[in-house]
Formats: structure tokens, C-alpha cells, sequence
């Protein structure tokens, strides 16, 4: 932070009328109270530290507590020679990038989920915005969730799909659709997009029932993110479809492991020709460096590790339900059936306050606001992992 003013105040005048502009956004952001910011921080454990503030992290997508556990990190590097540590694939896999890491994770992950195939991407953003617009073409039509996240949605602008949002979760909306665009003859195929555990809202699709109504169309692929919900949903972590048993019925089931799964990266499990479609197609896959190995193997790992984490899930599953019910009795809207729980507030400014007042008591929660959620739908974002003890949240309803 102090660097940063440092650099600004030291920068050489603005003499350029390109720079002004910039600026001048940059003031318009700041005095709306809208600039986004980095800030440091420390970590340990379910504690975040920032500017000598100790808080309780309820910000993070370390949803089972993988990423802070130091005793893992440990076990990794005992069982990883030094020859094995490797930092850089060098090239794409197309290349010289396919080490043999890339395809022990991707046989692990197939045989998780019943012998599909399996593609691994650069991140989760990678992935989003590389499916789609390898899958599409000026005779598709992709139907999206009116939430889906950001990377999907720059995945749709840049492919010649046609597309059209449905209401949010609005399945009976997303069948009138298809009931409408399935017989026009303009489009070959309709790809139905959404996530399963929705990031903002933290509620989900009824993914059983909307595979019953794909199978009411042929034409109609299914692309579903997992994003919030590998790791966490099904008897081993496998995600939505696990849980609500589809994985063999959603054609395109996406996730990240930079989530749960505290590592780096996106997986598509999907039929065979589409991951060699893909391969051949792709842009991000083909003309970006793979990760280095080491981070193959490192996912490796930890996917392994939570295959058995049920009793994380568990304790999961049962704070995120108390602190539902908790929020709904003290009076505001909650949408939430998972572990991301919004506290929807309305207007911004209030909301802003209120984060400030819980982080000043040691609860590291971030407000949302507009345009990242819809107008007078503020809200203070709180998000669990399976390292919360049910008594800070106790504490923390008592505030709200
Ligand atoms: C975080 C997120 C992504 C992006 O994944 P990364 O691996 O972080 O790039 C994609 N989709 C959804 C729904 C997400 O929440």
C-alpha cells in the first residue's frame, strides 16, 4: 500500500492526454467509493492478519482448510525428490509440456468420475473462456443462467454463438426457451450454461431436474461449473453431480482447483471426442504454457486427500446450515443452501459500514455491491470453510 502511494506521488507528471484519461477514471472510481485495491495480508491457519489487524477469514475459498494446512505441504515435499520438483513445463502440451504429471491427474480424476474423459487447463478462467468458443459456432445457441460467472460470460463474447440469458435458477424459464429456439432451424446445437453452487447468492441448480428437461431436447448440450462445489458437495467431494448422482448425464461438467482444492487450475470431464476436439481447437490450451509439473502433482495429491474428507464436508455442511437459519431469524434475505452465505443488506453504503463495524471485531467479511450484484441488493459476503468453529459464528450473528 505505502509503496504503492510512494510510486504514484514519485511518478513523473501526467503530460499525456492518454494518461489523463486513465486518471481521471481512476478519480471518478475513487470518489464513488468503487477503486478496487490489493491489499497484504498474512495467513494462519483460519486467521488473517491485515494492517496488524487479526481477524477470523470468512473470505475465503479455502473451503476445507487445505491450502492453510502446513502439515500436507510437509507431506508433499517428503514424498517429492528434488528431480520431481519441477517449476516450469516450458511450453504448451502440445509441445514439450506433457509430462507424465499431467497424466497421472488426469487418470485419477477419470476414474473418479466413471471413466470419462478428462482435459486439464491453466486455470478455471482459462477454461471458461476457451470451451465454449471452441464448441461454438454461428449455429449455436448458448442459453445462460442470468448469474453465471464473469469467465463464462467473456467466454460467450468471444464465440459466434448466438446468445440468450434465462432468469436466474428459473428452469421452468430456461424450458420456454427451449421450447421456442429447439425447432428453429437456425441452430444445430444449444448449449445450456450455469454454475451449480452460484458464487454470489450461494444457492444452486436443481441439477437432477435440469438433466430430466435436457433429455426432453436433443439438440441441447449441458455445461455445468462446479467451481463452489468440488471438494465440498458428495460423498467424496466430487462435486454437485456426485451428489445429486449426473455425472454421467451433464455433458460439459467443469470445476477449478483453485478453490477447495488449494492448488492452481480447470477440469472438463466430458465424452472422449470432445476432449480431442478441444485439443485440436482450443486456443487457450494450445497457445498458453502448461503449469509446471510440480503443480500437476501437487493437485494430485491433494485430490487424492479429498476423496476422503467427508467429515470436513460434514462440519461444512452443518455451520452453513446454523448460520443460515441464524441470519433468516435475525430478519434479512438469504438465498443461501451452501457454504457461501450472503447477508443481504440493500443499500451500499450501510452495507460498507457494516463490514467495517465486523472486520474492526475480528471478522474478516467483505461487502458486495453493485455492479458485481444487482441494485439495492448489497450485501455482505460470507463465505465458511471446515476450519470455523461453530462458537465465532455464535458471536458473530450476535453483531449482525
Ligand atoms: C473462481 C471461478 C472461476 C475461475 O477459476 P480460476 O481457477 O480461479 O481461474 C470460474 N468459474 C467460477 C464459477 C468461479 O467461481
Amino acid at each position: 500500500m505505502k509503496l504503492l502511494n510512494d510510486q504514484l506521488s514519485n511518478a513523473p507528471l501526467l503530460n499525456s492526454p492518454l494518461l489523463n484519461d486513465y486518471a481521471s477514471k481512476l478519480d471518478e472510481l475513487r470518489q464513488q467509493g468503487n477503486l478496487r485495491q490489493f491489499t497484504s495480508n498474512v495467513q494462519q491457519g483460519r486467521m488473517i492478519e491485515i494492517q496488524g489487524q487479526q481477524m477470523l477469514n470468512l473470505s475465503s475459498n479455502d473451503y476445507l482448510g487445505l491450502a492453510a494446512d502446513l502439515q500436507l505441504r510437509e507431506q508433499f515435499f517428503d514424498e517429492t525428490p528434488n528431480e520431481l520438483r519441477i517449476m516450469s513445463s516450458s511450453s504448451s502440451r502440445l509441445l514439450t509440456g506433457n509430462f507424465p504429471e499431467y497424466e497421472q491427474l488426469e487418470a485419477s480424476l477419470s476414474q473418479a468420475f466413471h471413466g470419462r474423459a478428462v482435459l486439464l487447463f491453466n486455470s478455471g478462467y482459462h477454461m471458461n473462456i476457451g470451451i465454449l468458443p471452441a464448441l461454438s459456432d454461428s449455429k449455436t445457441l448458448i442459453l445462460a443462467d442470468k448469474l453465471v460467472h464473469a469467465s463464462m460470460i467473456d467466454g460467450i463474447r468471444l464465440s459466434s454463438a448466438k446468445y440468450v440469458r434465462y432468469r436466474h435458477n428459473d428452469l421452468k424459464h430456461l424450458q420456454k426457451l427451449l421450447q421456442q429456439y429447439h425447432t428453429d432451424e437456425a441452430f444445430e446445437r444449444i448449449i445450456v450454461v450455469t454454475e451449480s453452487i452460484f458464487s454470489m447468492d450461494g444457492d444452486e441448480t436443481d441439477l437432477a431436474e435440469l438433466v430430466r428437461i435436457k433429455q426432453q431436447f436433443a439438440k441441447v448440450m449441458l455445461y455445468v461449473d462446479e467451481a463452489h462445489a468440488i471438494g465440498v458437495r458428495g460423498e467424496q467431494g466430487l462435486g454437485c453431480a456426485e451428489q445429486y448422482a449426473v455425472i454421467d448425464q451433464i455433458d460439459l461438467l467443469v470445476g477449478t482447483f483453485g478453490k477447495a482444492l488449494a492448488s492452481v487450475g480447470g477440469y472438463l470431464i466430458c465424452h472422449p471426442v470432445i476432449r480431442e476436439y478441444l485439443i485440436n481447437s482450443m486456443r487457450p490450451l494450445i497457445f498458453s504454457t502448461a503449469q509446471p509439473p510440480l503443480c500437476m502433482a501437487w493437485t494430485h495429491f491433494i485430490f487424492q486427500k479429498v476423496l476422503g474428507l467427508k467429515q470436513q464436508r460434514q462440519h461444512l455442511q452443518q455451520i452453513s446450515q446454523n448460520l443460515q437459519q441464524s441470519v433468516q431469524a435475525k430478519g434479512f434475505d438469504c438465498p443461501s443452501t451452501s457454504h457461501i452465505v450472503p447477508v443481504i443488506i440493500g443499500e451500499s453504503q450501510k452495507t460498507v459500514e457494516k463490514a467495517r463495524q465486523l472486520q474492526q471485531a475480528g471478522f474478516y467479511i467483505m461487502p458486495v455491491r453493485p455492479p458485481t450484484v444487482p441494485k439495492h441488493s448489497s450485501r455482505l459476503r460470507i463465505s465458511l470453510t471446515s476450519q470455523v468453529h461453530q462458537a465465532g459464528l455464535e458471536q458473530l450473528v450476535a453483531l449482525l
